[in-house]
């Protein structure tokens, strides 16, 4: 459903090619905002993204492909998105994994999970905070994961860099506080910190459980769930849009500086 406030409003999805993202931009786009594309796919896989969004509302839909591994890239990208239009809502959602480990995880893999999860966001933050401020509006969404809350084994690299998302969050909400005011909608910073959710990202560890309970996807579903997630569910990536769009509105200006956990009680342990 459309939301005055957001009409026209510019939003930079990362990552929102698939899952969780994609399900944000066309969230975002549903309530009239353009959508400024951003992650790697296919040209079929992209399109049909753009495709998505457009048929969900969006007043504009474009895909800015930067790499977000390669900090210049990002520099670039951020420059074309605000040729296109100052961004008004920023989403850092791209984000990868691999599990191993410390002893066995490789140095590279640690450089390239901390540059997309977490240099790429500080990236998109530093060079388009100040517009935020200067216009009164803005809104940063970072999605963190329970894994910014607390840790679990062979996820080296995919929690140093959800905690420092979390924490780089807090440090950017406290700096912007003072933006804008409750009319023009104030300057928010906040992470989303979903447990589990049924995206591609997890389909590797779905088949490693599933290949121990004998091939049995369902088993090796429930077998993740049962370890950690008491609600016995995943998430669906467009209940955690929902909860993105709230935090997108105006008045969610004064919720700012927080790291929500969408994880079924997981956390709550
Ligand atoms: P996904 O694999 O479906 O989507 C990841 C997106 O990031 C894709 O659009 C991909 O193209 C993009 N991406 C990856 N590397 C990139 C790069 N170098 N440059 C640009 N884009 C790149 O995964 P998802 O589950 O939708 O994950 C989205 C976010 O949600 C991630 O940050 C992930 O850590 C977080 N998360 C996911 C879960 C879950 O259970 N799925 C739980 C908690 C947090």
């Amino acid at each position: 459903m459309s939301d005055p406030f957001l009409i026209g409003r510019c939003a930079l999805v990362t990552g929102s090619t698939s899952g969780i993202g994609l399900a944000i931009a066309c969230a975002l786009g549903a309530a009239g905002a353009r959508v400024a594309v951003n992650g790697l796919g296919s040209p079929e896989q992209i399109a049909a993204a753009l495709d998505a969004v457009r048929a969900a509302g969006a007043a504009d839909v474009s895909h800015f492909g930067a790499d977000l591994s390669d900090a210049a890239a990002v520099e670039t990208m951020m420059a074309e998105v605000a040729a296109w239009a100052p961004v008004d809502v920023l989403v850092n959602c791209a984000g990868v994994q691999h599990t191993a480990p410390i002893a066995e995880m490789p140095a590279a893999t640690w450089d390239k999970l901390i540059a997309i999860n977490l240099s790429a966001a500080f990236h998109t933050m530093r060079l388009s905070l100040p517009g935020m401020a200067a216009r009164g509006f803005g809104r940063v969404v970072n999605i963190a994961s329970v894994h910014g809350l607390v840790a679990s084994v062979n996820k080296s690299p995919y929690v140093a860099s959800k905690f420092g998302l979390v924490g780089l969050s807090k440090v950017a909400a406290l700096e912007y506080a003072g933006a804008g005011n409750r009319d023009s909608g104030g300057v928010t910073v906040n992470c989303v910190c979903p447990g589990w959710v049924e995206t591609p990202l997890i389909e590797p560890q779905i088949a490693a459980k599933a290949q121990a309970a004998g091939g049995d996807r369902d088993a090796g579903v429930r077998e993740l769930l049962r370890e950690k997630q008491p609600s016995g569910r995943m998430s669906l990536p467009d209940e955690i849009a929902d909860l993105v769009l709230w935090l997108c509105r105006r008045q969610s200006h004064n919720l700012s500086g927080a790291a929500i956990p969408v994880d079924g009680g997981w956390t709550a342990q």
